[in-house]
This record gives C-alpha cells, structure tokens and sequence, in this order.
C-alpha cells in the first residue's frame, strides 16, 4: 500500500516536471516566432506605385531630382514597354514628390519608341536630358537630348534630330542598340563628357552648348562591360561605374583623368534581386554618398521587365576604392 502511495506520489512528481518543460518549451517557441523587435521602416523601393527602372539623379538646390523610365509591361508581357520617363523630387530620400510626367519618347519626332535609360544635368541655368530612343529611320537606338528650364520639365527636343546614332559607331556591328544608356559629365575646367554603350564603351567631348559632339568618338575598353555607364568623381578620383556580364553586376573602374586610362577595381553591386539588369545612379547629398538601382523587387508581379528604385548608402575605403553595396530592404530612414 505504501509503495503504491509513493508510485502515485512519484507520478505527479513527473507530470509536474514535464508541464514545467512544456511550458518552459511553449514560451521559447513564443520567443522565436514573436522576437522582440523594433518596427521597421521598408523604405525600398522608393516608389511603390509604379514600376520605375534606370535611375539617374540629379543634386539642384538642396533637392534630389529622380529620373527613371516608366516600366509599364503588363504582367504577361515579359519584355520591355516603356514610352515615358518620369521625375520625382525629395529632399530627405525618403519623401518623394512625383511631378507631371517631363519627357515622353513621342516628344522626339525622329524617334519611334522605347524610352530607355537616359540622365539630366545642369549646365547655365538649363537641365539637358539625355535619352536612349529606338529611332525612326536610322536602323537601331540612338541617343537624344531634351531641354528645360526647370529641372522637373516640361521638357523639349533640344536638336531636331539624334546626337548620336547606331551608324556613328561601328565597334560592334552585330548589334543594334550598343549606342544606349547615356551618362554626362561636366569637369572640373568645364569641359562636358558623354559616355554611352552596349558591349562596347564609347565616349565623346560636348561642345559648350551640350548638344553638339566636340571631336570623334573613343573607345574605352574595360572587362565585361555590358551597359549602363555612370561618371562620378570624388576627391582625385574619377569612377566610371557600369553593368557587368549578364545577369548584371555593377562593376568600376578608377582614373586621374575622365579621359582615363581607367584601372577596373572590381564588383561594386551584386545582381539586384529579381532583376537580370542593374543599373546605377551615384550622386553625393548632405556629405553622403548614395548608390540608386532598380530591383524586380515589388511582388507579386515584380521582375526583369517591372523594375523598381531603391536606394542605400555607398561608403568609400581610405585609398578612395568603394566598398561593395549593402542593398537594404530599410533603404534610407
Ligand atoms: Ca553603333
């Protein structure tokens, strides 16, 4: 009878201690599916109400003026559509005020489509755009620029016709559209500087008045270049970034001069999620660097051919290199 009395004793004893266990248990697995955390602000993509690709941006007046191809492929549509570049202002990059859309592909009467990546800059008190645009008759891309008083448009054909076309250069023949993706530059002595290219990199000076070539076309030859060319200088250094092999990284070359020779430093970004393009904008604001991409990152019907801006930080090492981007889903705060 005794025994049997410490048995029962010795089986509450062991229920007790494996209810303790459980809920030992249950409020560890409350701890794991329940972290305590801080609210996170998901600030990329910057703009989540339409599909925004190649950015380009511009410092005016303490404000960043963001200008992006409009991606407007439906959903089973999977290359690109795009017949308008769109402009968006902020002044904090978290904030951003979209203007009416500035420039359209129809606004160029020689062109006949296809509203890919392009960039503004300021020069005098006037904004130049320039644009990649299928043209009418001249087979293949070609580049155009537009102008405006105001850095948010409306903006105009600033020459009647393209300043570059696909017969000016001949380094890659098989193609159609290896004049793409222009980038300009002014320097430092007021010389401006167009770079544009696909599978090969060309360069050219501007004339004063931005709408003219000033002397022939150059080549300059870095490793994988596929696209997407951006001129930025720092300190001493020149930064000619780019779209590298495919699907695309962002890759970089250093110089002393922005006529080169351009030394290939390595990978700057890694592919952008969900996107087999990459294409980047570097622009200083407020004593802070910022590296501006697009993603295929809007779900569910993000992707290759439905891009969206983000935003993150760019840091440098002290021998002036960059160090690899760290894209975030927080973006800037
Ligand atoms: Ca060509």
């Amino acid at each position: 009878m005794k025994s049997l009395k410490n048995l029962a004793t010795l089986c509450l004893f062991g229920l007790f201690l494996w209810n303790c266990s459980t809920e030992q248990k249950d409020e560890k697995q409350q701890a794991v599916v329940n972290p305590p955390h801080k609210e996170l602000n998901i600030n990329n993509p910057i703009i989540k109400d339409k599909f925004t690709a190649d950015p380009a941006a511009l410092v005016f007046n303490d404000t960043v003026f963001l200008y992006a191809g409009h991606d407007e492929a439906p959903n089973d549509f999977n290359f690109y559509r795009m017949n308008e570049w769109l402009v968006y202002s902020s002044t904090d990059l978290v904030n951003w005020t979209e203007h009416p859309v500035p420039l359209k592909t129809t606004d160029f009467e020689w062109a006949k489509g296809d509203a890919w990546a392009a960039q503004v800059i300021e020069r005098n008190g006037k904004f130049y755009w320039y644009v990649t645009v299928e043209h009418g008759s001249v087979q293949g891309k070609a580049i155009g620029v537009a102008v405006s008083d105001s850095p948010v448009g409306p903006f105009k054909d600033a020459l009647g016709k393209a300043i570059i076309t696909n017969d000016m250069t001949t380094e890659h023949t098989q193609i159609t559209w290896d004049d793409i993706d222009p980038t300009v530059y002014i320097d430092d002595d007021g010389q401006a500087y167009l770079y544009w290219g696909n599978t090969a990199c060309y360069w050219a000076k501007l004339k004063d008045n931005m709408i003219e070539l000033d002397g022939e076309i150059h080549t300059v030859e870095l490793p994988n270049f596929t696209e997407a060319p951006w001129i930025h200088k720092r300190g001493d250094w020149y930064y000619l970034s780019y779209a590298y092999q495919f699907p695309e990284k962002t890759a970089y070359a250093m110089s002393k001069s922005i006529t080169g020779p351009w030394e290939y430093k390595g990978i700057l970004n890694e592919l952008a999620g969900n996107s087999n393009t990459n294409h980047q904008a570097i622009i200083e604001f407020q004593d802070q660097w910022y590296f501006i991409y697009h993603t295929g990152g809007i779900q569910p019907n993000g992707g290759s051919f439905r891009r969206s801006v983000c935003i993150d930080e760019l840091h440098y090492n002290p021998d002036g290199t960059m160090k690899r981007v760290i894209m975030t889903s927080e973006g800037i705060q």
